[in-house]
């Protein structure tokens, strides 16, 4: 197959082999896995934005992904860190040795286009709707596709339940150097009350030190509701900073709700974003950790998946990717099962201001459990480790959790 001869941003009138339409962490990902595995694909990524990516800071634990493949994120000009991290607790503070690594959506962007011939990038640009033979752009356009991958954002759904992760980090170009070696990926010590309106919640704050006098400081909630009060996380934000004397400008900001989900119906929530013929891929379909909400690993796991697939069968149907797609969208549901009752346990046996104590116990455990936990690949004998010991929830509220369905999600998020 033959590039087509269309000047960048333009949409060809002959069919595109693929059109992902939304340019974030998945549809980004993707375009790079075909660029890269599928080389005689004609693809093009639609993206709302004037960017790939948004604007946010993505990190993960190294074990998140498999060796195998993490060249896909080797090009990018990552935040990395080998001494392990640090957590603390009101009962105890460790080391872990895992690596963790960050990349900022700037960064992504920046990667993204430059490896990406021109044409297969069209930014500023709204998909009005999508069906199995392309794309309408919001100006009438048409796109015409062999095969359409919707990476559009999450969208809630009332046959999802659960609670709820509520966050705003700031980057500090610090005065002088701040001393920080490692990420603190959770600081529990701190007032477990959440701001006025949200009850009480579990709270912690995430340190990165991205460099000598650089840090990332985020302060984080598992509420009930979808709410933020941005200023009040500012000023925790500021008082961290000040209490731990690093003092400085704000250079950047994220803020983010998003879903934990401890139950419901995927099916259900599936049909309400599915188009028929067209792949979901991404956050939108269902490919992230029900506790912690992160897709990297997922993203990275489904780009390459997806441009495989397409080198070895270039004849492969819409509908046979929309079906590969749901396929492994089904089995990552059924596989993180255990993660969503543990969402339930946080959310429906742990009092909301002693959520604390169900992470206090379990980051007491094996540095290596931890590492499957936050990988999603957690094995039987870790499952029931987890669950053994002194329970750090009543044993009556967690059975009742055990068997519940869960609080459905509140559909009021902010966009
Ligand atoms: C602030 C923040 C920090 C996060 N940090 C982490 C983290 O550290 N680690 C982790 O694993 N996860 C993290 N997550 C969770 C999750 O990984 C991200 O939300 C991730 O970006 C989801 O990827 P996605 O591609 O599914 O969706 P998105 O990245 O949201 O991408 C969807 C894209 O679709 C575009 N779009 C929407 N509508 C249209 C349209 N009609 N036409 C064209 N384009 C459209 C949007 O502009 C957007 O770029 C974070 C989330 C947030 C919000």
């Amino acid at each position: 197959m033959v590039d087509s001869p269309q000047s960048p941003g333009t949409p060809d009138a002959a069919p595109h082999d693929v059109v992902i339409v939304g340019g974030g962490l998945a549809g980004g990902l993707i375009a790079l896995a075909l660029h890269r595995h599928a080389p005689d694909c004609r693809f093009v990524v639609i993206e709302a934005g004037r960017t790939l990516g948004g604007h946010h800071r993505w990190s993960w634990f190294e074990t998140d992904i498999p060796e195998r493949e993490r060249a896909l994120m080797a090009g990018f000009a990552l935040n990395g860190w080998d001494e392990g991290y640090d957590i603390t607790f009101p009962a105890y503070g460790r080391t872990l040795p895992t690596s963790y690594r960050s990349l900022a959506s700037a960064e992504f962007h920046r990667a993204l286009v430059a490896e990406l011939p021109a044409e297969r990038v069209m930014l500023e640009t709204k998909a009005a709707s999508l069906d199995a033979d392309g794309v309408t752009l919001s100006d009438g356009t048409r796109v015409a596709a062999k095969r359409v991958i919707d990476c559009r954002p999450f969208k809630s759904s009332k046959a999802l339940a659960g609670g709820w992760q509520v966050f705003l980090g700031q980057h500090f170009k610090c005065a002088k150097p701040h001393g920080l070696t490692r990420p603190v990926i959770m600081d529990a010590s701190v007032d477990q009350v959440a701001p006025h309106g949200n009850g009480e919640a579990y709270r912690f704050v995430y340190v990165l030190p991205l460099s000598e006098d650089e840090v990332f400081i985020e302060d984080t909630y598992y509420a009930d509701q979808p709410k933020m009060d941005a200023d009040i996380l500012k000023g925790r934000v500021a008082e961290y900073a000040h209490r731990n004397g690093w003092q400085g400008e704000v250079i950047d900001q994220e803020a983010g709700i998003l879903p934990v989900i401890s139950g419901g119906d995927f099916a259900a929530a599936t049909a309400e974003v599915a188009i028929p013929g067209v792949a979901l891929a991404g956050a939108r379909g269902g490919f992230s950790h029900p506790l912690t909400s992160y897709t990297l690993p997922f993203a990275v796991d489904n780009a390459l998946a997806i441009a495989r697939l397409i080198a070895r069968r270039p004849q492969l149907t819409g509908a046979e990717l929309a079906a590969f797609c749901a396929r492994r969208a089904k089995r990552h549901w059924r596989a993180t099962a255990y993660y969503r009752m543990l969402s339930r346990m946080l959310f429906e046996a742990a009092e909301p201001g002693k959520r604390v104590v169900v992470f206090e116990h379990f980051y007491a455990l094996k540095g290596n459990l931890v590492e499957r936990f936050y990988a999603g690949r957690s094995t039987w004998p870790d499952r029931l480790r987890i669950l053994t010991g002194k329970p750090p929830v009543a044993i009556p509220r967690a059975i009742r959790a055990l068997f519940s369905s869960g609080k459905p999600l509140n559909m009021e998020t902010p966009a």
